[in-house]
């Protein structure tokens, strides 16, 4: 059978590996199982979502409130925007589905940094955009400019702070680089680990409210995935001005969000105090895993976020570390994909950090 021509040049995403497969794959007991692999929160959620989605489990018969106002109304009040400035997807990988669906097709290409999410690649190969990579590990504005000048990219993404590699944009050398982009580029600023940057630095902290109201042709990303630990839930939403909002939903289907992750959503972004928590919790545990990197001798990436990138020297290799602690029942995330010989590890509890020291240790 033939199919859509595009999907041929396209790799099918890997995940993190779910804890179900390693349990059948290496008989590991659940329990025994730590996942440090997809940036998700250690602490879980607010328990205050807990209690709250109890009604709603009650009484799922209905359709979902498909005008989302209660989720609106506290993301318009967090950010200082009006509804008409926000869409919400099944994670903002919907988000990014949809802008780039929106403005893309086979005659533009995006530009994207040379490490980066990977989903941007994928949703452009559907439309048959053409994909354009910095040479930089780290997001180097001067390089996206001179991109941006010769290839005349439709897209822009900018991912602040980045994933996999942690690092974050400046924000003011952020806003200089906007200045100089026209208005029929649309720049993608992805802020999915935005409250950890900001909690790390106030100089990396991207405003969405100034983007939004400075920048017509500005969307930024957000999401329940990571901070506020309902990675479970997919959850996930887009800020920008009107016009951008409007188009984007166009595409998005009826009831994409199931009225428990609207609540969960809702009642998460009020609960501060458990993000606060869980981010202080992530950047004191994040110094061991610099006093680790220190110990054996091995490179570890500045990190705005809730995961720390490790290179590993040439004598060691990524792929063999990350399956040794798979078959341990150690979930991390290897980045030899991306061309590095280096992994990912997401910034667990005390204990759950602990054996990956233990383990990493033996190995290397
Ligand atoms: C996790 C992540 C997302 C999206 O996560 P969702 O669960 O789909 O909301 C987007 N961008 C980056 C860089 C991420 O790491």
């Amino acid at each position: 059978m033939r199919f859509n021509k595009h999907l041929e040049s396209i790799k099918t995403y890997e995940a993190g590996k779910p804890i179900e497969l390693v349990v059948r794959e290496f008989g590991i007991d659940p329990k025994d199982i730590v996942k440090l692999a997809s940036n998700e929160n250690p602490l879980g959620c607010s328990p205050k979502v807990q209690e709250a989605v109890k009604d709603i489990v009650a009484n799922m018969a209905l359709y979902p409130d498909d005008s989302m106002l209660k989720l609106k109304d506290g993301l318009s009040k967090r950010f200082g925007l009006t509804h008409q400035n926000i869409i919400i997807g099944s994670g903002s990988d919907q988000v990014i589905e949809f802008l780039i669906h929106a403005k893309a097709d086979e005659n533009s290409a995006i530009l994207i940094n040379s490490v980066t999410f990977a989903m941007y690649e994928i949703y452009a190969k559907h439309v048959g955009a053409k994909i354009i990579k910095t040479r930089s590990l780290e997001h180097n504005l001067e390089e996206f400019y001179e991109l941006y000048k010769s290839e005349k990219p439709s897209i822009i993404f900018l991912c602040t702070p980045n994933n996999p590699t942690g690092d974050a944009i400046d924000a003011v050398k952020m806003q200089q680089f906007l200045d100089k982009i026209d208005s029929d580029t649309l720049v993608v600023v992805d802020g999915a680990y935005m409250e950890y940057a900001k909690y790390a630095n106030e100089a990396k902290a991207v405003a969405p409210k100034e983007l939004v109201q400075k920048y017509e042709n500005v969307i930024y990303l957000g999401t329940f995935s990571k901070a506020y630990g309902l990675g479970g839930m997919r959850v996930g939403y887009g800020l920008a001005d009107e016009a951008i909002i409007k188009q984007l939903y166009k595409l998005r289907p009826p009831f994409n969000i199931t009225t428990l992750s609207l609540e969960a959503a809702s009642v998460a972004l009020e609960d501060e105090e458990f993000v606060n928590k869980s981010i202080a919790l992530n950047f004191e545990q994040m110094n061991r895993y610099k006093e680790f990197a220190n110990e054996q001798k091995i490179d570890i990436i500045e990190s705005y976020t809730n995961f720390v990138t490790l290179s590993l020297n040439n004598n060691q290799n990524s792929t063999k570390l990350a399956d040794d602690l798979l078959r341990q029942g150690m979930i991390i995330r290897d980045l030899a994909g991306y061309g590095l010989n280096a992994i990912r590890v997401t910034v667990g509890t005390p204990e759950q950090n602990d054996r990956f020291f233990a383990l990493a240790k033996q190995f290397l």
